[in-house]
């Protein structure tokens, strides 16, 4: 079956004159056949202006892990804009919830609020460079850790001079030049490269921020190295820099302490997002006291007028109690969908004669064609062999048959995908990959 988008049409048509692209994330542009306007959320499931309706594993990109409209956050938040909206000042609730992110999150002796990831990562970024008096950041190629343009360089890979230096790229035209020399980009997973890093810029590097797991870049959902976070706790530590964990993917997702519980080492200053929410627009920061008080006890400014917006704080408390009751049943939940999800697109790649390749993480499943024989382990290497077009074929068969995935063939599980929506898409993936052959 395929669908009409005739109303999505229209809207993009009148969105274009007023809206570049008419998209207001630029990576929703990239959508397949081009994109779509959204009607509903219920569940598991989206409706588009046209009608279509989808099983969706994009859920907002990811926060949506108990689906859409849950509804004791969404009364919690009504609740909360009719009492009071806004004030400017503190409320009960966000004691709650730092509270609440303390007891699950090892590393987070003290929280404070925003509203995005950008925002979290950025201010995890001036508290380690507050603490060392240092500028430069240790990152990774490929990995995403916002758009702000002090950190948004060699999200696009690392380039290297012919005298052998690696220099990172910028994402966006319109980034200062002036900041590239401020960030060191290696390739992940790579030992080597950070002690080198560390032994040329010795006494310089203020922070090594990673994703515990590389979640973003060409191909998503690859692994630490077994002993690759504890390696970096270690330089760190050996080299008084501050290890920061952008946990805004791996966050109250592939386990309630994150990635600190899941790999066992402790960052010193955490970001987190997306699945902290449950839909509601908030984002923290989390780490040792020590570094945190920093923002009170030095000239370490950290402000925002709409942070911890009362409405998104209830919808967040409520959201997080949710998801950790009954020791953690709805991750583990979303954890068993995710691995019946996993397994029965590992089935179809036996099927298929395509370079069908299938990857996961509690909580979140990647699709990707890929005919290069070569193990994936980082941004270079995941580039290798991609088949960008057969994966833009791949987005939109699944979508004309009812399964919302990212561009990216990025699937996030939440706890209101039933084993028959799973059996469905199965089915679905199997129609789309024999359309693709
Ligand atoms: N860090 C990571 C690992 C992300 O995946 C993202 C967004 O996808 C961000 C930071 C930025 O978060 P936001 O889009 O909320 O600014």
């Amino acid at each position: 079956m395929i669908n009409s988008y005739t109303l999505s049409k229209a809207l993009l048509g009148r969105a274009r004159a007023v809206i570049p692209g008419g998209v207001s994330s630029g990576n929703r542009a990239n959508w397949t056949p081009f994109p779509l306007y959204y009607a509903r959320g219920d569940g598991s499931r989206v409706w588009d202006v046209d009608g279509n309706d989808y099983i969706d594993y994009v859920l907002g990109r990811g926060p949506l892990i108990l689906g859409h409209g849950e509804p004791e956050v969404i009364d919690a938040v009504c609740r909360q804009l009719r009492s009071g909206q806004f004030f400017a000042g503190q409320t009960e609730a966000e004691i709650e919830l730092a509270e609440l992110i303390c007891t699950l999150v090892s590393n987070a002796e003290m929280v404070r609020f925003c509203n995005s990831g950008s925002e979290a990562v950025h201010a995890c970024i001036r508290l380690a460079r507050s603490a060392t008096g240092r500028e430069k950041v240790l990152r990774f190629a490929g990995h995403y850790h916002g758009w702000y343009d002090g950190i948004a360089w060699g999200f696009s890979g690392v380039d290297v001079h012919p005298d052998g230096a690696s220099f990172p790229l910028p994402m966006s035209l319109g980034q200062p030049s002036s900041d590239a020399s401020n960030i060191v980009a290696v390739e992940w997973n790579d030992s080597e490269a950070v002690a080198n890093a560390f032994r040329t810029y010795r006494g310089e590097i203020a922070a090594v921020i990673t994703e515990p797991i590389m979640f973003n870049g060409f191909w998503s959902n690859i692994q630490p190295f077994e002993g690759f976070l504890r390696f970096l706790r270690e330089q760190c530590d050996a080299n008084g820099a501050l290890l920061v964990f952008d946990e805004v993917q791996t966050g109250f997702r592939i386990s309630l302490g994150g990635a600190v519980e899941h790999f066992g080492v402790a960052a010193d200053l955490s970001a987190f997002a997306k699945a902290l929410s449950g839909g509601v627009c908030l984002a923290a920061f989390a780490g040792r006291k020590e570094v945190m008080k920093r923002l009170i006890e030095t000239n370490t400014v950290h402000t925002g007028t709409y942070n911890a917006y009362p409405p998104a704080v209830v919808g967040a408390l409520r959201h997080l109690t949710l998801l950790a009751a009954s020791s953690g049943a709805k991750l583990q939940r979303i954890h068993h969908q995710t691995a019946l999800l996993e397994r029965g697109l590992r089935d179809l790649v036996r099927q298929t004669e395509l370079p069908l390749l299938v990857r996961a993480s509690p909580g979140a499943v990647t699709t990707a064609f890929r005919a290069a024989p070569t193990q994936v382990i980082n941004h270079r290497s995941a580039a290798e062999g991609l088949d960008f077009s057969l994966q833009r074929a791949w987005h939109l068969a699944m979508q004309d048959r009812g399964v919302r995935i990212t561009p990216e063939g990025l699937w996030y599980v939440s706890a209101a995908h039933s084993a028959t929506d799973i059996a469905v898409t199965l089915d679905a993936a199997r129609d789309a990959l024999q359309s693709l052959s």
